[in-house]
Formats: C-alpha cells, sequence, structure tokens
C-alpha cells in the first residue's frame, strides 16, 4: 500500500479517522492511501499515482468522478438553495421533481418517495413503515422479516440485523434477533448441503422451497416482509439461480408478505436497466430501495420508494389525528435531490445504459478466461457488477484468502479493485470504454497470476 509517512493528511487521518470497515492490527501501523483526485474514471493518490477505478468510489461513482456538469448543477442549486427542511407541508423543487422522476423510472405502482440519506437508512426506515403499516392494517403481529445469509444491507442497527455476512455480526448485539430470520444466500457455486447436484431449475425450487418453509414455520401472520438484493454485492457478487427471484415474489404474494427488493447496488444502470428487479428479473417489489447510483455519489442520498398500496394505507388519516412521525432532517435534501437529477440526465443524453449492455458481456466474457488460471474458481456477475472467487482447490472449492495481495498488485498495476476475503469484486463506473475495459481485463489477470506464482512458491496451492 502507498503510504507516504511525511504526508500530513496520512497521519492526521490515522490519528483521528475511524474509518469503516478497517482492519485496525495492520491501520495503526500503515494508515490509510489518501486518494487526492479523482477524474472521469480514474482516481489519483497523493503521490500523483494514476488508478483506473474498478469499483465506481464504492459501487457508486456510476457516470464517473469529478464532472463538471454536476458540479454546476450542485453549484446553482446551493446558490438558490442549498436545504430547507422538509417536514411536515413544506417541500423544495427538487425534491418534488426527483420523486416524480423516481415515480417514472420505477416498475408498476413504486410511486411514493421516502427519503433518506443513504442506504442502510433507506432499509430502516422501510422496516419501520412496514410495521407501521401492518400495525394500521390490524395486522400487529405481522412483523418478522426474512433475510438471506450473506445479504448485505447497511450498518444502522437494524440493517446490521437484516445483514448476513458473519463478519459484520463479530462482537456486536443482534437487538433484532426475534424479528429477523436468516435463509441460504442463493449461492450457485458453493451451494447448501443437499443441493450440490441439482440442475438450475431444481436448485431454484430447492431455494423457493426454504422460503416458503420459512414464512409457514414462522407463521405467515408473522411475516411482514422478505428482504433480498436482485445480486448480492458486499456478500459475494452472487447471481442466483434463472427465476429464483419470480419464484419467491409468487410466495411472498401468496402469503401476504411484501418483498423488498434492495437495490442500492443495482439500481440505475449498473446491470444496464433502470431497475433490475423488473427489467431483468422479472418481479415487481412492493418496496424499492436506493442510493448510491441514484446521484452516483456526488452528495449523499437514499430512498425507499413504496407501492401505492402501501402508500393509501400509511397515508391514511388516523381517526386519533395521528401524523406519520419518522424521518430526517435531510430527508428530500435539495442539493442531493438536484445533483440525482442531473445524474439522470447524464445517464439519459450519454446512452450510459446502453454502455453498460454493450460492454457488460465484454467485461464478463472477458473476466471468464482467467478461470484457466489454477486459483480462480468462479468468475459471476452481470452488467459491470463482477466477482472473481479465489480458491486453493477447484475441486473442493476451499476459498484462498489472497484477495488482498491481488488487490496490491492491480493497485501498482494501476487499477483498483476491492478485496474481500477470497473474493475480488469489481463495479466500476458505467462510463467505462472498452480500451478501459480490456486495461481492467489485463491488469487483473497479470496480477491473478504473480499471485498464483508466489502462492504455489508458498505451497498454499
Ligand atoms: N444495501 C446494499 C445492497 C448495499 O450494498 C449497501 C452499501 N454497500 C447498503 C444497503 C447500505 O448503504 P449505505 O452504506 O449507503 O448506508
Amino acid at each position: 500500500m502507498n503510504t507516504t509517512s511525511n504526508n500530513h493528511f496520512w497521519k492526521k487521518d490515522k490519528e483521528h479517522f475511524i474509518h469503516p470497515y478497517t482492519d485496525y492490527a495492520t491501520f495503526k501501523d500503515e494508515g490509510s492511501q489518501v486518494i487526492s483526485k479523482a477524474d472521469g474514471n480514474y482516481i489519483y493518490d497523493s503521490n500523483g499515482h494514476k488508478m483506473l477505478d474498478g469499483i465506481a468510489g464504492l459501487w457508486c461513482a456510476n457516470i464517473g468522478h469529478g464532472r463538471k456538469d454536476m458540479a454546476d448543477a450542485i453549484h446553482q442549486q446551493i446558490t438558490k438553495m442549498q436545504y430547507y427542511n422538509p417536514f411536515g407541508h413544506t417541500t423544495n423543487e427538487p425534491a418534488a421533481e426527483l420523486a416524480s422522476k423516481l415515480a417514472e423510472i420505477s416498475p408498476g405502482n413504486l410511486n411514493h418517495v421516502f427519503y433518506t440519506c443513504g442506504g442502510s437508512t433507506a432499509n430502516d426506515i422501510a422496516l419501520r413503515l412496514v410495521h407501521y403499516y401492518n400495525n394500521l392494517r390490524g395486522k400487529p403481529n405481522k412483523k418478522k422479516i426474512i433475510s438471506r445469509n450473506y445479504g448485505y444491507h447497511g450498518s444502522t442497527y437494524f440493517a446490521a440485523n437484516l445483514t448476513g455476512i458473519h463478519g459484520t455480526k463479530d462482537c456486536f448485539d443482534q437487538i433484532a434477533q426475534d424479528l429477523v430470520s436468516h435463509i441460504s444466500a442463493a449461492d450457485m457455486y458453493r451451494r447448501p448441503a443437499g443441493a450440490e447436484n441439482l440442475t438450475e431449475q431444481e436448485y431454484c425450487n430447492f431455494l423457493a422451497a426454504e422460503l416458503e418453509n420459512r414464512i409457514q414455520q414462522l407463521g405467515a401472520d408473522n411475516v411482514a416482509a422478505f428482504i433480498a438484493e436482485p445480486i448480492m454485492g458486499a456478500g459475494g457478487v452472487l447471481v442466483a439461480p434463472e427465476g429464483y427471484h419470480r419464484r419467491c415474489w409468487e410466495i411472498c404474494k401468496k402469503h401476504d408478505v411484501l418483498f423488498i427488493a434492495d437495490e442500492v447496488v443495482t439500481a440505475f444502470g449498473r446491470l444496464g436497466e433502470w431497475v433490475a428487479s423488473k427489467e431483468i428479473f422479472d418481479y415487481q417489489p412492493d418496496i424499492l430501495i436506493v442510493a448510491k447510483g441514484i446521484n452516483s455519489g456526488y452528495v449523499p442520498l437514499g430512498a425507499a420508494i413504496l407501492s401505492s398500496d402501501i402508500y393509501d394505507v400509511i397515508s391514511k388519516p388516523q381517526s386519533d389525528g395521528g401524523v406519520l412521525s419518522l424521518g430526517f432532517t435531510y430527508s428530500g435534501h435539495a442539493t442531493a435531490c438536484a445533483a440525482a437529477l442531473k445524474n439522470f440526465e447524464i445517464i439519459e443524453e450519454e446512452n450510459i445504459l446502453e454502455n453498460v449492455r454493450n460492454l457488460g458481456p465484454v467485461l464478463q466474457d472477458g473476466a471468464k478466461e482467467l478461470l484457466t488460471n489454477p486459483i480462480v474458481g468462479d468468475v459471476r456477475g452481470k452488467g459491470f457488477m463482477l466477482g472473481i472467487d479465489l480458491v486453493s482447490n477447484k475441486d473442493t472449492k476451499e476459498p484462498l484468502n489472497v484477495a488482498s495481495r491481488v488487490f496490491t498488485k492491480c493497485m501498482e498495476r494501476g487499477l483498483v479493485i476491492r478485496p474481500i476475503v477470497n473474493l475480488i469484486v469489481i463495479s466500476p463506473p458505467l462510463t467505462l470504454t472498452e480500451n478501459d475495459v480490456q486495461a481492467l481485463l489485463q491488469i487483473v489477470n497479470e496480477s491473478i497470476e504473480e499471485v498464483y506464482q508466489e502462492v504455489s512458491a508458498e505451497g498454499l496451492v
């Protein structure tokens, strides 16, 4: 890692910034790499080292970094009115305009937008509203949420409890243990016992049956919602078997269980469509959770987009005159919403979804060629979302936890990837050119090969 010890930002950061998701054993010695500049598809560290941003900041800088048109739109809004509170019957122009745009982009009757500050808060708010909805419907016991192992839903207390990734739970309390129930991830590569030799269709049925059994075990009258990412992101870029989401959605409908699609990563073009759930996987969520790509990370923003059916219940005047008592100071932040409107305009004008539809297969097919490397066990993904699974043995699929070594070698060659234990995650800006895609694949290939040479010399494979 490039740590310049005489860099005063590096020192101040090391001494005072509590970084998220950071290994403090190494952080206390090494500190952080300071990223000083970002421009288009590239970032630069404080030594001027230029790197292709293979992770779009963190699955978010969809239209690329440092755009003047975004800066102008944000500047214009700030000088006109940077913020005013959204409580009660007060609104602002960008928030109203964006809510209408989101309703237009979102499938079916997803017409009502609750703004938040990011993805975790959108999930938390969605669940509070789901509980509120069931209270108002006279179903006060219908409160449990079914989530999935390896699902990632955020870092606020409830969102973290929904999350099914082990490291995120170690030494933290699970305050919602009675409310959240996890089922298997839809993992095609490492399957649960009993499902190893099933065909894709049989495996889909197997997983769907697990959902239905769980609803029945908990009692449909106690289950409020099922939450799932269309493609699991941080949990391993897991692509479900064909038809899985549609089957789960049908089961949810049958049992009056709401389907929450967490599209914090997948919405707004990462898979080549505005909204993946309906347009790619053919199901109609009751609540759509979005953040990140909503304004490409230029200003923090998230939203829970609710169906008209839910809205009709929660917006019904209460006999006791109660108000919908929840919300954030920054719900519908004018500057964040103005950035989102400009972001959508850019996506449309520059045919960015089409770029992903054209280059997604180039990225995915090119990455499949990595499978010839003895430590690459699986390559999976869709569009501009890619996971490369490193193994010490292709037969046993034993994870080989050297993604951080690949990360370092990619960085030296001018590419940022995201290492998660044995997984290399790639989620670049949607503005990558074909040359960028080829450069990225070449660097990943060379870096994995170098790590393979190292680990075989060390006797790890
Ligand atoms: N849901 C998903 C699917 C995510 O990937 C993330 C963040 N990576 C979140 C929720 C949480 O979003 P945030 O970090 O903006 O709170």
